[in-house]
């Protein structure tokens, strides 16, 4: 088995705190997955709804003590990221990405298709669908002040699916 010990190299401060059981020669440890679905309804136009508690009941069904959750919302008008959930993030995060990517403006998604939602498919697009999050201990390995958050970019309200897969 590797050294895992890495203090002796310069510059590199990262170090494993927990290893998989492994003897060489032997299998590898079973992999499972545990896969579950988040349902909900948006209001749409930059709504941010924290879908952390959610997220942990279907880590704790996993019946995982350590693994990996990712988290991903299937759609190319939503997000999925995390942040400090509370009024003056949200309010911040969405004039900053008003201001970045404005709901009007010259978009060739509206010209091309008489669409109307070009600044959501590009903010989706931008943050991205899916966040990994470690498993530790059954818990999600978030911080204090750190929620999971779907953010819904679409100029309507909108139903969403969230699926959460933990590999452990
Ligand atoms: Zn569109």
């Amino acid at each position: 088995m590797a050294d895992t010990s890495r203090d002796d190299e310069p510059g590199l401060r990262a170090r494993l705190v927990e290893q998989l059981p492994g003897v060489p020669g032997s299998r590898l440890p079973s992999v499972g997955v545990h896969t579950g679905e988040l349902k909900l309804s948006t209001r749409g136009d930059a709504d941010m709804v924290d879908i952390t508690d959610g997220v942990q009941r279907i880590v704790g069904s996993a019946g995982a003590d350590g693994g990996m959750a990712t988290v991903f919302v299937r759609g190319s008008t939503a997000a999925i990221t995390t942040m400090e959930h509370e009024p003056g993030n949200v309010a911040d995060l969405q004039e900053v990405l008003d201001r970045v990517i404005p709901t009007r403006g010259e978009y060739e998604h509206n010209r091309l298709n008489h669409d109307t939602n070009s600044h959501a498919h590009q903010r989706a697009s931008i943050i991205g669908p899916s966040e990994a999050i470690p498993v530790a201990g059954g818990r999600l390995a978030l911080g204090t002040w750190q929620q999971i958050v779907l953010i819904d970019f679409d100029d309507r309200p909108r139903d969403r699916t969230v699926t959460v897969q933990v590999i452990s």
